[in-house]
C-alpha cells in the first residue's frame, strides 16, 4: 500500500499539473477551434509589404456570418489609407469586433474582399498575415507565466534589454519594477492578478516588441481609472501614427481625430466621415456624441443605448 501511495500521490501532482495545463491549452484550442476551417492555400505567398509605409486595407462589399442562418455583416465596404487610422462605433453587438476577427483571418467571409495592398487575405499565409499586424484587444489574456515570458511573447526570442525597453515605452516598467520579483514576477490567473489597465499596458508593450504595419484597437469597456486610461490613450495615438490602425471605441472623445468614422449599426455602416462631418450631419454620431457629453460611456451602456461591449 505504501509502495502504492507514493507513486500515486505523485501522479496526483502531476495531474493536477496536467489539468491545469490543460486548461491553458483549451483556451488555446478554442481560440484555434476557430481557425479550423481557414487553411492556407497550396504555396500561398507571404504577404507582401511596402517595408517603408504601412499598407492600404480595404473591406469590399463584405458579407459575413458566424452561423447558417444568421448574417452579421451586410456590405460592409471602407478603405483605410495607408497609415491613418479608421474607427468604429456603434451599439453593442452592431459587428464592430467582428471586423477586426475578420482582418486577423479567424473566420473567412462569405462573399466580397479584404485586401490589404492589394492583396486578397486569403490569397497569403495567415502567419504572414498575423505577423503584420498587432492586436491590443479589449481584455488581453495573460499566460501562467512571467511578466516578461507575456511581454516577450510579442516576439519570440526577444532579449531582456527590449523587453525593458518597451515596458518603459508602455509605462509599465516602474510597475513591473515595484513587483518582489520584478520582471519574474509570475502573472494570469495562477500568479498576480493585474488590473485591466496593467494588462492593457502588457499588450501595448507586447505590440510595441511585434512592431507590426498595422494595428487593431479594441478598447477596453471597463472604465479604467482616468490616468491611466490618458496614458493608455496617449501612448496608443503615439504607436498608431504611422501605422494602419482599426480602432474600435467607445468613449467618442477618444476619436475625434481619426481620419474616417464608422457608424456601424445591425452589421451596416450607416454613417461615415470626419468627427465635424459627422457633427454637421446630425444623425446616428451626433446623438451619441451629445448623450456621452453629457451622461458618460458606462450611463449609456446600462441605459442600452451606449457602445459597449
Ligand atoms: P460588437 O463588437 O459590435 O459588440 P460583435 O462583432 O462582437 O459586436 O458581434 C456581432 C454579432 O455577432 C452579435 O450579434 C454577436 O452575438 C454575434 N457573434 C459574435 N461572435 C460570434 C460567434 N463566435 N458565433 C456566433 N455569433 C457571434
Ligand atoms: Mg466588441
Amino acid at each position: 500500500m505504501i509502495q502504492l501511495y507514493i507513486p500515486l500521490n505523485f501522479l496526483g501532482v502531476l495531474y493536477r499539473e496536467i489539468k491545469q495545463s490543460l486548461a491553458d491549452m483549451e483556451k488555446l484550442f478554442s481560440l484555434m477551434d476557430q481557425n479550423k476551417e481557414i487553411a492556407d492555400k497550396d504555396n500561398a505567398p507571404a504577404l507582401k509589404l511596402d517595408p517603408h509605409r504601412s499598407p492600404e486595407v480595404r473591406f469590399q462589399m463584405v458579407n459575413f456570418n458566424y452561423e447558417e442562418n444568421r448574417q452579421i455583416l451586410f456590405d460592409v465596404d471602407f478603405t483605410i489609407a495607408a497609415g491613418t487610422t479608421t474607427a468604429v462605433v456603434g451599439h453593442s453587438g452592431s459587428g464592430k469586433s467582428t471586423l477586426s476577427r475578420l482582418l486577423f483571418r479567424f473566420y473567412d467571409i462569405r462573399s466580397g474582399q479584404i485586401a490589404i495592398d492589394g492583396q486578397n487575405i486569403m490569397d497569403v499565409t495567415q502567419h504572414s498575415l498575423r505577423q503584420a499586424i498587432g492586436i491590443v484587444p479589449q481584455d488581453t489574456v495573460l499566460f501562467n507565466d512571467t511578466i516578461a515570458y507575456n511581454i516577450a511573447y510579442g516576439k519570440p526570442g526577444a532579449t531582456q534589454e527590449e523587453v525593458i525597453a518597451v515596458a518603459k515605452a508602455a509605462y509599465i516598467h516602474e510597475f513591473i519594477e515595484s513587483l518582489p520579483e520584478g520582471y519574474e514576477t509570475m502573472v494570469g490567473e495562477r500568479g498576480l492578478k493585474l488590473s485591466g489597465g496593467e494588462k492593457q499596458r502588457v499588450a501595448i508593450a507586447r505590440t510595441l516588441l511585434k512592431n507590426p504595419s498595422m494595428l487593431i484597437f479594441d478598447e477596453a469597456t471597463s472604465a479604467l481609472d482616468s490616468k491611466s486610461e490618458q496614458l493608455i490613450q496617449a501612448q496608443l495615438k503615439q504607436i498608431a501614427k504611422s501605422r494602419t490602425s482599426l480602432v474600435i471605441a467607445h468613449r467618442l472623445s477618444t476619436i475625434v481625430d481619426a481620419a474616417q468614422i464608422l457608424v456601424m449599426d445591425k452589421g451596416r455602416i450607416i454613417e461615415r466621415g470626419t468627427h465635424q462631418e459627422l457633427i454637421a450631419a446630425a444623425g446616428a454620431y451626433a446623438q451619441m456624441w451629445e448623450r456621452q457629453q453629457h451622461g458618460g460611456v458606462q450611463d449609456e451602456a446600462e441605459s442600452g443605448i451606449g457602445l459597449a461591449q
